[in-house]
């Protein structure tokens, strides 16, 4: 992905979902609901190659010395989450576009483009994993905020 596709993508997250900003660039749990002791562990992956045929890829992932699930990159799940929204949405835009207005209104149009409706659907909901972890994270920022406002508030 060129830098500049991915630091548009990370001004399009800030300014919509991010009312506070991401600040640890440590690993999350979403089991745990928190930035956990971890351990790194070697986890090999299946890719496909250009030519048809699959390599193996090894891949570092931290893993929660708590619970010993895989932690996740609150930055790179909200950034792969924008990433299929933002599919999701020209795919829907342009499905629109082209059943209603290059095509008249009619029940095809129409069938076709609840069928756009419910693969773009699939699509964003697709990255389960990232989904649970920022809201999870969301969830234990809300919990602090709330403890925080417990607190005496210091009058200036
Ligand atoms: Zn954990």
């Amino acid at each position: 992905m060129p830098v500049y596709f991915n630091s548009k993508l990370d001004l399009m997250a800030e300014e919509i979902i991010d009312i506070t900003p991401i600040s640890k660039n440590e690993p999350w749990c979403t089991s745990c609901s928190g930035f956990t002791d971890y351990q790194r562990k070697w986890t090999t992956y299946p890719r496909a190659d250009l030519d048809g045929g699959t390599y193996a890829e090894n891949i570092e992932i931290p893993h929660c010395t708590v619970c010993q699930n895989p932690m996740y990159d609150l930055r790179s799940c909200k950034q792969l989450l924008w990433g299929f929204r933002l599919l999701g949405s020209t795919i829907l835009g342009l499905s629109t576009l082209v059943c209603f207005i290059m095509y008249d209104l009619s029940v095809v149009s129409l069938t076709v483009w609840m069928f756009f409706l419910i693969v773009t659907t699939i699509l964003v909901k697709a990255p389960s994993n990232s989904r649970r972890a920022l809201n999870s994270y969301a969830l234990f920022l809300d919990k602090e905020k709330l403890m925080n406002s417990n607190k005496p508030v210091r009058k200036e």
